[in-house]
């Protein structure tokens, strides 16, 4: 059952209705909290959990699969589509792990769009600066959330200064906090005031810990002095602190902050700064009514035949992530792509650019919050999982026959998904040699879905495996995965390498090569040579004798 295709017009309003993105973070900051939350106003989960449960889980190579486990849902993907007023959000998960690896910055590309979350005592911190720079260098719209405003942190005028200061990016409050103090519980998160819309929103407090979504009153005022919010807030002497305090900040926030201007936000310039508390569900609304408009649909994405724009007739879109053993039950594998133009419906009749094969899509699996689904199509924006015996991989483009092509006639590639050469070695050890076989069946598969790059040295034994990692967490869930998925127990040994090149050139120049000075030499998974150095003396040294023997020198797989 193919659905029918939509007309120029409508396909245009359903792509200019998508949001696509992701939400960065240092470990802590409530990430996990916010998705629930997400989700909770999206109406794919009816109430929220705690997600405290999740911790003991150090392993778990995504944070929804925690989440799936915790909350019996399944959003075991990489990707939670629904509906938020008229909007269809795809909300692409970023791993959590406290070490960020080459998946995330892989997934941003596939963002049109990215949520800065920031604790509220912390602000910017290791992890959220790494993200930003991605983001950055990207040019992509960044919106900023400080989260955790239910209790006392760090005064929001400093946050938002040091956005600036640490980022080098213009921040714009567009809501400010109403904190109240009261005998009883202390200092209250009490509501947002939005700058633009000269509106208040105030929370009624709950006893659902942030179960349900919360009760909120929404007030049109002239401004902050306006009396309508000091009733409001009760009329009492706290009231009026807290008024004050508010007029006060928004008088600064108008004289020595930016204006509001949403050309220098879609550019990657200018961030909006939101409060929220992902906990009690406090701003989670006003924050993403105000978000969703303001973020951008598909945007274009180049390729070697030029940008490609998502109204573009003919299908095409590329892989940003792939992962084996979605279910445990059923060995699968399954590749994450983007679609990018035209529409990706079932029985369509697609190439493989890298290989050049043919072969037909399969109705498109999502993620619909609460379990994956066979959709009829998706479009550009959205991100399907398309089940493959290991053909596929990261960066891979997929384009039906009427897509553009590349000089030379061959159809487009998709350019600029970033690869990250491995920064730490380490030897693998099998604790079981009756298991070396699915030890390397493992290490192949997990290095094509990108978890961390395996190598193998040459030794009179047989080749040695070998794992190279951008952070060193990478080695844990490897480990981890090698014996839950594979069954095959492995230990590891840290090497001092540092700096991997991949060779090119006649084999015994690079052999003689890897003999001289004590380099060592290595496979990948695709047999390509790859030199390892300790140091970048012996980089340098290598680099000037392979210049001289004809050899090429790469920071990637050629
Ligand atoms: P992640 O590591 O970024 O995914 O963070 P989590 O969502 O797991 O949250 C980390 C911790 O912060 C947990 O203990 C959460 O309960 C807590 N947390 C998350 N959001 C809030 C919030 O709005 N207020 C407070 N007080 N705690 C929060």
């Amino acid at each position: 059952m193919t659905a029918p295709a939509l007309s120029g017009a409508a396909l245009a309003d359903q792509i200019a209705r998508r949001r696509t993105f992701a939400i960065i973070s240092h470990p802590d900051a409530g990430k996990t909290t916010l998705t629930e939350k997400l989700l909770l106003y999206g109406g794919a989960i009816h109430q929220a959990g705690s997600v405290k449960a999740r911790k003991a889980q150090k392993h778990a190579t995504s944070d929804w699969m925690a989440l799936e486990q915790e909350r019996g849902i399944s959003v075991t993907s990489s990707v939670l589509q629904f509906e938020y007023h008229g909007f269809q959000v795809n909300l692409l998960d970023t791993p959590g792990h406290a070490d960020f690896g080459e998946d995330t910055f892989r997934t941003l590309v596939a963002a049109d769009s990215v949520v800065m979350l920031l604790d509220n005592r912390k602000g910017v911190e290791e992890r959220t600066r790494q993200l930003f720079d991605v983001c950055r260098r990207r040019r992509m719209p960044i919106f900023t959330v400080v989260n955790k405003c239910d209790r006392v942190g760090e005064d929001p005028l400093k946050l938002v200064s040091d956005v600036e200061a640490e980022l080098g990016i213009i921040a714009v409050a567009a809501h400010w906090p109403i904190h109240m103090s009261d005998a009883v519980h202390g200092t209250m998160f009490r509501g947002v005031y939005d700058r633009r819309n000269k509106r208040a929103f105030l929370f009624e407090r709950d006893e659902k810990h942030g179960a349900d979504k919360v009760a909120t009153t929404s007030i049109a005022l002239d401004g902050p002095n306006d009396p309508k919010l000091l009733e409001a807030l009760g009329n009492t002497d706290e009231a009026l602190q807290a008024v004050e305090k508010l007029a006060h900040d928004i008088e600064l926030l108008d004289m020595a902050g930016h204006e509001f201007d949403p050309a220098a936000i879609a550019s990657g310039e200018m961030t909006p700064v939101y409060f929220a508390s992902a906990l009690t569900n406090f701003g989670v609304e006003p924050f993403l009514e105000d978000f969703l408009p303001l973020a951008p649909a598909p945007v274009g994405r180049d390729s070697n035949a030029g940008r490609i724009e998502p109204s573009g007739e003919a299908f095409t879109g590329f892989v940003f992530k792939v992962q084996a053993n979605m279910d445990p039950r059923h060995r699968d594998r399954v590749a994450f792509l983007r679609v990018c133009s035209g529409r990706y419906a079932a029985g369509l009749e697609v190439t493989h650019v890298r290989t050049g094969k043919t072969f037909k899509l399969a109705p498109p699996q999502q993620f619909l919050g609460r379990e994956r689904a066979f959709a009829e199509q998706a479009l550009p924006g959205d991100v399907v999982g398309v089940h493959d015996r290991g053909s596929l991989r990261i960066g891979d483009t997929l384009a039906a026959a009427g897509a553009p092509r590349a000089e030379g006639g061959k159809l487009l590639e998709y350019v600029g998904i970033p690869r990250f050469a491995p920064q730490h070695f380490a030897r693998i050890l099998s604790k079981d040699p009756l298991r070396r076989k699915a030890l390397d069946k493992g290490l192949r598969e997990l290095s094509d879905e990108g978890a961390a790059q395996a190598f193998f040295a040459e030794s009179m034994m047989g080749p040695v495996p070998i794992v190279g990692a951008v952070g060193m967490l990478q080695f844990d869930v490897m480990v981890h995965r090698l014996e839950n998925e594979y069954g095959a127990p492995c230990t590891l040994e840290m090497m001092p390498y540092r700096f991997p090149r991949w060779v090119t050139g006649p084999e015994a120049a690079i052999r003689r090569l890897g003999e001289a000075q004590d380099l060592t030499l290595l496979r990948d998974s695709k047999e390509n040579f790859v030199l390892v150095f300790r140091d970048e003396w012996r980089l340098r040294w290598a680099t000037d004798k392979a210049g001289e023997q004809g050899l090429v020198f790469h920071t990637e797989a050629p």
